[in-house]
């Protein structure tokens, strides 16, 4: 999805723009993965560590921050998974990316209504950045639930567990291949830069060394045809396999990307709201790509888990009763908060908002039954 875009050379360089300048200028281009994680996650600059991405008055909006039901079916769904698991008496409930932590708390708010669930669980959040990491704990102590953190999933014990991640996977860093002109190889885009005199900008430019046609891409590729994949979300769908075989449990994971592999650049950054260019500022907008849902499906495969969906996140909603709670929620509500009820349920299912682009797909361990939604 690639929208209106502003153009680079019109903005003052960011502190990160001029790092990377610099960087490259020594040492030639980098990966677009590693561009990616620096501009979410270097430590000083990284859009993650330094910025106020959320809400209204940050960048976006995920779902969690558009309507509390959001948790509140995932929650239902999770008490669900962990009754289908034979209700074991402890288990770890991990959140990847949790944000401003709201999506844990309107789960753990839930999950209230089942005392057993709620004793069972050990609540684990997986977080780099600092910043997001005090916001989180504020939400938590709202909560009254001791959370631990974690840097990563190694870090965390091994237990039946419920995973739940929540626009994580496209902050990923992706690569990307192009396919050659003539022949069937193929270069890898990296960012480089231009120097126009007093001013130099990022800019995206090819590798000089080739590639065979990149694992995954569909067989028939035309000249400039772009396939992008994502190695650390196929180690961490492989670390959650190994985890889901080893002890009950199930992953679900919510993001938007595409349900067939297919070609095209879906690098993307969001800055209040709007389109921008993915290399105008780095470290100041949210960088992100579509998640490759076929990609993260085979490697489930692969290694022996089972495998639903991926299905639209508007059909998984629906399916487990978004209508059904918000008009629960109307008899109580004021006016206006039944106006932004109806409009909040409207963005999270309808097919030209965030219904169809985002899908949902669950990794379980095998002889679990279809979970609800699927
Ligand atoms: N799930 C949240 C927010 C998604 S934004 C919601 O639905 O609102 C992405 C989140 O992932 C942020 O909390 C960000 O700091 C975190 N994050 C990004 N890359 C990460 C990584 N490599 N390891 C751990 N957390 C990461």
């Amino acid at each position: 999805m690639s929208g209106p875009a502003s153009n680079p050379s019109k903005n003052t360089p960011t502190p990160l723009q001029q790092k990377l300048i610099a960087l490259i200028r020594d040492h030639g281009p980098i990966r677009i993965g590693d561009y990616m994680a620096d501009a979410l996650g270097h430590p000083q600059f990284g859009y993650y560590i330094s910025g106020a991405p959320f809400g209204a008055d940050g960048d976006f909006t995920t779902a969690p921050e558009i309507s509390q039901i959001f948790g509140e079916l995932i929650g239902v769904w999770l008490i669900q998974s962990w009754r289908e698991m034979g209700a074991p008496s402890l288990f770890n409930l991990i959140e990847l990316g949790p944000g401003r932590g709201l999506l844990m708390s309107d789960i753990l708010r839930t999950a209230k209504l089942d005392k057993r669930f709620l004793n069972a669980m050990r609540v684990y959040m997986v977080e780099t950045s600092g910043r997001l990491r005090y916001e989180q704990q504020k939400q938590m102590q709202k909560a009254g639930i001791p959370v631990t953190w974690a840097n990563d999933l190694y870090d965390i014990p091994a237990a039946p567990c419920l995973f739940v991640a929540n626009e994580f996977f496209d902050c990923l860093p992706i690569r990307q291949f192009v396919r050659e002109a003539d022949g069937d190889r193929w270069r890898e885009r990296l960012v480089g830069m231009v120097d126009h005199g007093p001013q130099q900008n990022l800019c995206f430019v090819l590798s000089e060394k080739t590639y065979e046609q990149p694992e995954g891409a569909p067989a028939k590729s035309r000249p400039g045809d772009i396939f992008e994949t994502c190695e650390p979300a196929q180690k961490l769908v492989d670390e959650i396999a190994a985890r889901l075989k080893d002890h009950k449990g199930r992953a679900l994971i919510i993001d938007y990307g595409h349900g067939r592999s297919g070609f095209g650049d879906t690098l993307q950054a969001l800055r209040q709201h709007q389109y921008w260019h993915p290399l105008a500022t780095p470290g100041e907008a949210d960088v992100t790509a579509h998640v490759d849902f076929a990609a993260l499906a085979r490697t489930g495969r692969q290694r022996s888990i089972l495998v639903h969906g991926p299905v639209l996140q508007g059909d998984f909603l629906t399916t487990l009763g978004i209508a059904e709670r918000a008009a629960t929620l109307i008899k109580r509500a004021t006016p206006k908060q039944r106006d932004d009820l109806i409009s909040g349920v409207e963005r999270l299912i309808h097919p030209e908002q965030m219904g169809k682009l985002f899908k949902v797909l669950c990794l379980s361990s095998p002889g679990l039954a279809t979970p609800a939604g699927f």
